[in-house]
């Protein structure tokens, strides 16, 4: 799922993200809530209205800036007050709280409203951010009441084996519709997070949805594949394609880099967007010149490039060859 916190993919229409086949996009309930208001968003007809997209949309709930704006957030059992970064005023979210926004924002698939922490951290402050995301989703689930909307549970518990399993079958026993492995790439060895994906996706139903929070890496998301992962989002490809980084079957490619100043070669030769109709060339000088259309091309590459590669990654599942095809694509990254 392309990330478009703010109700835009950064630098993409929605018919340019449409076009790299993304199916679902991501939009943010915490920044919506400060700007421009969950209030205004519905009287703009909600947030497929309002961004002009007509597919599925999942809303995060505002748990990932609890640990992302730390240094703004104040935690206790009822909830988290936030300083607003726009004017400083305080935002107080509670499950109840994230669960009404998300149900004015009107995505289709919203989140509960957990407590994520850095990693590494105490053990003490893990164990309990782990029980109070237990209780919070607990709390989400007696909030919510629209039922077009599907309510997605998110399994804390950082890197204990032990807890992750606890906290996954406390929420299961919650019967959630579908279920997310949050709290990592936060700072953690990527073997580390794939351990936790081991420990934890057994313990969620194959008949619902698996989502794997804000990962990742090419090779993350084939290894969360690997491990039972169906969803994933990341600002990856629009954030690296903002800094001229893109990825390729052969590995990431830094645009700004000398090399490509005379290469008359796409990105890709069999990329279908429109960033590969041009050469590596003209979109290196694109950079260097500060040109906004770099920042966009090299973004729509990006996304199209992860669309591509779970497209590949369902027909190799399809295909009963999924193992062969990871092994195949990590050897190409790895050069
Ligand atoms: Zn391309």
């Amino acid at each position: 799922m392309p990330v478009g916190t703010l109700g835009t993919v950064k630098g993409l229409d929605v018919s340019r993200v449409e076009d790299t086949g993304a199916q679902v996009v991501l939009a943010n309930a915490y920044h919506l809530a400060l700007r421009p208001g969950a209030k205004t968003v519905a009287a703009l007809g909600g947030l497929h209205a309002f961004m002009g997209w007509s597919g599925p949309i999942l809303t995060d709930s505002g748990g990932f800036q609890v640990f992302s704006l730390a240094h703004r957030a104040q935690v206790s059992e009822q909830g988290v007050t936030f300083c607003s970064p726009i004017d400083g005023a305080s935002l107080q979210l509670t499950p109840e709280r994230s669960i009404a926004i998300q149900e004015d924002l009107g995505a289709d698939l919203v989140m509960a409203f957990d407590h994520v922490v850095a990693l590494p951290n105490s053990p003490e402050a893990v164990v309990e951010a782990t029980w109070r995301s237990v209780d919070w989703a607990e709390r989400c689930r007696k909030a919510a009441r629209r039922e077009d909307q599907m309510l997605l549970a998110i399994v804390q518990g950082g890197l204990d084996e032990q807890l992750r399993r606890h906290c996954a079958r406390e929420l299961v026993k919650m019967d959630f519709l579908g279920y997310a492995v949050g709290g990592l790439s936060v700072g953690e060895e990527p073997t580390e997070m794939y351990r936790m994906l081991e420990v934890t996706v057994p313990e969620l139903p194959t008949s619902s949805p698996r989502y794997l929070m804000g990962v990742g890496r090419p090779q993350d998301l084939l290894e969360g594949i690997a491990r039972g992962i169906d969803m994933f989002d990341c600002v990856m490809p629009t954030r690296n394609g903002r800094n001229a980084l893109v990825f390729t079957d052969n590995g990431p490619l830094r645009l700004r880099n000398a090399a490509y100043e005379q290469d008359t070669r796409p990105l890709e030769a069999d990329c279908p967007c429109l960033a590969c109709r041009h050469s590596r060339g003209y979109l290196r000088h694109l950079f260097k010149a500060k040109e906004m259309l770099g920042p966009i091309l090299a973004s729509l590459h990006n996304l199209t490039y992860y669309q591509r590669l779970m497209a590949e990654a369902r027909t190799a599942i399809a295909q009963d060859s999924f193992t062969d095809f990871r092994d195949e694509k990590l050897r190409r990254w790895a050069g």
